[in-house]
């Protein structure tokens, strides 16, 4: 067998926040790393956004599979929790998955699987190719789900969560309660059993491949390459390789950015809550309030909220008929329409954060939606929601200092237009505040740009994956040939 190139095999599981980091970093692997990737998309996406758009991604050296639906009807309820129905589907996934490489003329070197896509591992050891984990949020997230099972459980369930203690990790900061991440919430609950097997399972990996960057999280990738404080835990390689953002492509006549061509400098608010993001119905109306009160121009990607939910949720588009306002105050459409788009189900968000009228975005802070609002430079209001979003939040707003937030978490209680009309303020009116966040997003921009250049932290840690896995591939090679 003559070996040209590494050949890297991508799984993505379902949900455009999933494949969007995997489509990057598949690209980077490619232009950067003179790599062959094929990327396996297991999909079910109700996001609004047109799928088969970012399956256009294919490229002479990158190859998009779309893997063959597994039907989950017969095994999970329709109303399970999106965690469950994308564990079920990863797992119902694994044979196509496994026909799909042994289809493959020559055997690809490496599987780089994402956070649900661990069980495919043991694939990569039965058909004796590497496996690597890519973590598609940050050097903190992967700290705390790996640090979870790997601490005393009295630990964990007795102090952090019974007693509402901050979870102190080795050389990172601690993650208060509230901020928590939610699979370590209810030992009772079958997530925080799968939870805690992915988090022991993603050091058995040859590599942990992480959306970050040196300078943005230099503390706790410290700790996690020294054995006497996570490194142990770690036990391989991590690799921080961001920010793999969302490439700012080419738009055809798009009505929102002709509608930004005409505003000025910095004065729009981008509101988002993701690709599945949805608030309570007195939360949306809440919120509609506080962005009118301000007086600020914006853009805001509204879905039908959930009508008795008071936490908000990720892909459970409430009962409204999506693409009319019907959930909004009345008559807020006339009165806004001079000043502000609402924008029913998805919107071009990358091309949004990078024009030049946009001033501020609020987010629900998933790692995507960060990164790309770092990358353009934008000052936030974080807006966190579920899964680690609470702790993205407080490392924008408490370390980092680029963003403001309510007072009380969005998913504790709703937040009031009074609150939402002064955030948007603090964000939008250029102070003291706003200054200091502006110049903060800015230096950050600035370091991420460095980190993913050639010679940058993040380019050079690329490079040394790809030389690590050459080695690797060689010796497994070795070893299979009986050497
Ligand atoms: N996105 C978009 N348009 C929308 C909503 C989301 O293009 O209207 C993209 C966004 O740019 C980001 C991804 O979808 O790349 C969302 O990922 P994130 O990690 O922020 O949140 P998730 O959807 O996973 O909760």
């Amino acid at each position: 067998m003559q070996i040209t190139k590494p050949h890297a095999v991508l799984l993505a599981s379902p949900g455009m926040g999933h494949l969007i980091p995997v489509l990057e970093l598949g690209k980077r692997l490619v232009t950067h790393q003179d790599f062959h990737v094929t990327v396996f998309v297991v999909a079910v996406d109700v996001s609004g956004e047109n799928i088969s758009k970012l399956l256009d991604s294919s490229s002479e050296h990158l190859d998009v599979l779309m893997l063959p639906t597994v039907d989950i009807s017969g095994i999970v309820d329709p109303d399970e929790n999106f965690v469950i129905k994308i564990v079920v589907t990863m797992h119902e996934s694994l044979s196509a998955i496994r026909s799909a490489i042994c289809g493959m003329k020559i055997r690809p070197t490496a599987l780089i699987v994402d956070l649900f896509g661990t069980e495919a591992m043991a694939i990569a050891d039965e058909l004796e190719m590497l496996k690597y984990v890519f973590i598609a949020s940050n050097a903190w997230f992967l700290a705390a789900t790996i640090y979870g099972p790997a601490v005393d459980k009295k630990v964990l369930d007795d102090e952090h969560i019974n007693q509402k203690k901050p979870l102190k990790i080795p050389g990172c900061t601690p993650i208060r309660f509230e901020d928590t991440l939610e699979a370590f919430l209810d030992p009772n609950d079958p997530l925080y059993h799968g939870y805690l097997s992915v988090g022991r399972v993603i050091p058995t990996a040859d590599g942990i491949l992480v959306n970050t960057w040196e300078d943005l999280e230099s503390k706790t990738l410290r700790a996690l390459k020294d054995d006497k404080l996570l490194g142990c835990v770690a036990r391989t390689t991590v690799y921080p390789i961001g920010p793999l953002a969302r490439a700012v492509e080419a738009v055809a006549e798009n009505q929102v950015l002709e509608w930004l061509d005409m505003q000025p400098t910095e004065s729009v608010i981008y509101v988002s809550f993701g690709s599945g993001g949805t608030l309570p119905s007195k939360q949306m109306m809440e919120l509609a309030w506080g962005l009118e009160q301000s007086q600020q121009r914006f853009i805001w990607v509204v879905r039908p909220p959930l009508e008795n939910d008071v936490s908000g949720s990720f892909l459970t588009v409430g009962n409204g008929p999506v693409g009319t306002v019907d959930y909004l105050p009345n008559g807020f459409m006339n009165r806004t329409h001079n000043v502000g788009l609402v924008v029913p189900m998805w919107a071009p968000q990358a091309q949004i954060l990078e024009h030049p009228s946009v001033g501020a975005f609020l987010s629900h802070c998933g790692w995507n939606s960060t990164l790309e609002s770092i990358v353009s430079g934008v000052p936030m209001i974080a807006w966190p929601l579920y899964a680690e979003q609470k702790m993205n939040a407080t490392m924008l707003t408490e370390e980092i200092g680029m963003s403001v937030r309510s007072r009380e978490l969005p998913t504790e209680r709703i937040v009031e237009r009074e609150e939402i009309e002064m955030m948007v303020r603090r964000v939008m009116v250029m102070d003291k505040e706003r200054h200091a966040m502006k110049n903060k997003v800015k230096e950050l921009k600035n370091s991420a740009l460095k980190a993913s250049s050639k010679g940058g932290s993040s380019y050079n840690s690329l490079s040394q994956l790809t030389k690590d896995c050459e080695n690797r591939f060689q010796c497994l090679k070795v070893k299979a040939e009986g050497g």
